[in-house]
């Protein structure tokens, strides 16, 4: 995987360079950009290319347009704060393929910066259409893909378009994923740490099942630990819980003793009866868990338990918030967690999503080692230790 060709290794020069981009940002009612974190993580790539003399063309998705113009999703907000980050004029594209954005692009002068419409307004984007791909691939000479929380996706921007551009090779953002993946989990420091948390068990099946081979410790809160509490036999009230998913925990649980792995599980919760900003909330013990109350939040001693779980770790990769941490009494798990990262002296990595937007919310971003932008290709890339869109690059 290190192997892969990066933007180094070309020359940009009078080229074109149709550049894979993540500016999936969010956006407020009013089509404002409330994190501009993923837009700056590409600027070194752009700047490199532009400071080459080449010229750039990216291209990104936004939400889930399904294949429809919607003019909520449409990147225009986005380039007009890259335009602002670059301090160069960015000029915006009314699609991704086309006559028009054909003879834009070729207008565009040398250090010039264009961003495509939307990818996804396009069927073609998400079905790989071979069509659409080779479209999109007549923009560019050079390929470079530094989307790495795409990469999981077999999408036509993603393997589709290297296939007719070469080279095809990863940016610096792309790169740095990779090299942090490798870190952690293929020669880390050890003992390494696992802690997951989020809604569901499903999702994150097989990683729990790779982790379990590969780390010293696993730690479990958010929604999903209620699963692994059921099929431990205890009562959980009305918490969130996935029945065909019981099965699997227990597998995961006999591989763990097996191999004498710790996995620690919640002692306590903050419990309410609905999921709501003004519920009254009590914090409950494991042993005598209500049943009218649902369990949002991992409580006080899980705190401690977590922290004290954590203090000798050399090594900590976490994915999935402990609570419902978009509500307000049940964000303390979350938040406490990301403390312990930041003072944390081990090599800390975060695996994107809403993980990646609680530790935003804090300020504390700085205080963590790594923040991968890819949740999803995050914990693909753990489950098959290989990416299709980091694949799809040339090897040097
Ligand atoms: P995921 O996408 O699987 O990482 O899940 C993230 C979501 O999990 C967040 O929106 C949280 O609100 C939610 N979540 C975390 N803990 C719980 C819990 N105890 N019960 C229900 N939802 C939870």
């Amino acid at each position: 995987m290190e192997q892969k060709r990066s933007i180094e290794d070309v020359e940009f020069t009078g080229k074109s360079a149709l550049v894979r981009v993540d500016f999936n940002v969010p956006l407020d009612g009013e089509g404002n950009i409330t994190d501009d974190s993923r837009i700056r993580a590409v600027l070194p790539t752009i700047n490199h290319i532009l400071d080459e003399g080449g010229k750039v063309i990216l291209m990104s998705h936004l939400g889930r347009p399904k294949g429809q113009q919607i003019g909520r999703m449409s990147l225009r907000p986005v380039a007009r704060r890259l335009s602002r980050l670059l301090r160069q004029e960015v000029v915006m594209a009314p699609d991704c393929i086309g006559k028009e954005v054909l003879s834009m692009v070729e207008d565009l002068p040398q250090s010039g910066v264009i961003l495509l419409e939307n990818l996804r307004f396009h069927s073609g984007e998400e079905a790989n259409d071979p069509e659409f791909a080779e479209q999109l691939a007549l923009l560019g000479d050079v390929y470079v893909d530094d989307a790495f929380a795409t990469a999981h996706r077999s999408h036509a921007s993603v393997i589709g378009v290297p296939e007719h551009l070469s080279p095809a090779v990863a940016g610096f953002l792309m790169r740095k994923e990779i090299s942090y993946f490798i870190k952690a989990l293929e020669t880390p420091f050890r003992p390494l740490a696992a802690v997951l948390g989020g809604a569901k068990v499903s999702d994150k099946t097989r990683a729990i099942k790779k982790l379990v081979e590969k780390v010293d410790k696993i730690l479990l809160g958010g929604g999903m630990a209620f699963t692994f509490l059921t099929a431990l036999g205890y009562d959980i009230g009305k918490s969130l819980v996935e029945r065909d998913m019981i099965d699997l925990a227990r597998e995961v649980m006999e591989k763990a003793r097996e191999r004498k792995l710790p996995i620690y599980l919640p002692v306590d919760f903050i419990a309410a009866e609905k999921r709501d900003e003004t519920a009254v909330t009590s914090v409950v013990t494991i042993q005598e868990f209500p049943e009218n109350l649902m369990g949002l939040d991992i409580g006080p001693a899980t705190i401690i338990l977590f922290r004290e779980a954590l203090a000798d770790a050399k090594t900590i990769v976490w994915n999935g918030p402990m609570g419902v941490f978009e509500l307000s009494p049940f964000n303390k798990g979350t938040f406490s967690m990301i403390d312990t990262l930041a003072h944390s002296r081990a090599l800390t990595i975060l695996g994107g999503g809403d993980t990646d937007t609680a530790v935003h919310t804090t300020g504390k971003s700085d205080m963590i080692d790594y923040i991968s932008t890819g949740g999803g290709a995050f914990l693909k890339l753990l489950e098959v230790g290989e990416l299709p869109g980091i694949s799809a690059l040339q090897d040097k």
